[in-house]
This record gives C-alpha cells, sequence and structure tokens, in this order.
C-alpha cells in the first residue's frame, strides 16, 4: 500500500474516532444515514501527495450518504473547489426533508450514539 493511502485513511479514521461512525449521522445533504467522513475541501493546509487529497484536521469532515459523496467530489474534480459551496446549496434545497422527518433522524442519531458511547464505556446506560 502506498505511504500515502495509510496516511488517506488514518485521517479518515481518525475522524471516525473523534466524531463517531458516519453511519450514525444523517447526509448533510438529503438527511438519509451517511456512509462517509467527506472532506470538504476548505482546509488551508490539506495534503496532496500520490494522487490523494485529504486534511490532518477533522472538523473539515461532514457526514455523507455514498451518492452524495461521489457527487461532491466529482464536482470538486470536475469544477472545483470554488464549485463547492453552490453545490452544497442546491444538493440542501433539492434534496429538504420535513421538519417531523428530521426530528426523527435526530432521534435515532441520538439513539445511536447513545449505544456506541455506552459500549465505550464514556457514558453510563440510563443517564
Ligand atoms: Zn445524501
Amino acid at each position: 500500500m502506498p505511504a500515502a493511502l495509510s496516511e488517506y485513511r488514518r485521517a479518515h479514521s481518525l475522524v471516525a474516532e473523534v466524531k463517531g461512525p458516519a453511519r450514525h449521522k444523517p447526509c448533510d445533504f438529503c438527511g438519509k444515514f451517511a456512509d462517509d467522513w467527506a472532506y470538504n475541501h476548505a482546509d488551508p493546509r490539506e495534503i496532496y501527495r500520490d494522487g490523494y487529497l485529504w486534511s490532518e484536521n477533522t472538523s473539515y469532515y461532514f457526514p455523507l450518504c455514498r451518492k452524495h459523496h461521489r457527487a461532491y467530489d466529482r464536482t470538486f474534480r470536475t469544477k472545483g473547489r470554488e464549485a463547492l459551496t453552490a453545490f452544497a446549496e442546491k444538493m440542501r434545497r433539492e434534496n429538504q426533508r420535513l421538519p417531523e422527518e428530521i426530528s426523527v433522524m435526530r432521534a435515532m442519531c441520538d439513539a445511536l450514539w447513545r449505544s456506541r458511547e455506552i459500549g465505550l464505556g464514556n457514558i453510563e446506560p440510563g443517564v
């Protein structure tokens, strides 16, 4: 495995360690369960090596479903960083959820977070 790939993967698993698994979050664009932590391409100190681009800073990652992660990265490759903000806004607008759906999703994500934290011994059950 090239060194860049293992560093790229390590940066992504660090995000999951710090923020929890992406599967426990709603996709930032459509509100369905996310699959990945996506790099938002906004870190001024991002690293680009051997064809891999990543950030070491976990605050530059946000949860996306696979479909929207692909679309986001495709927009970056074809139209560049400048196009990403408008693309993200368009995706959020086009995939808007009803307030009831959002609150159900929040409750499900909170339950997932809670059971993971209990499993890790970070919080007590029933608190
Ligand atoms: Zn999505």
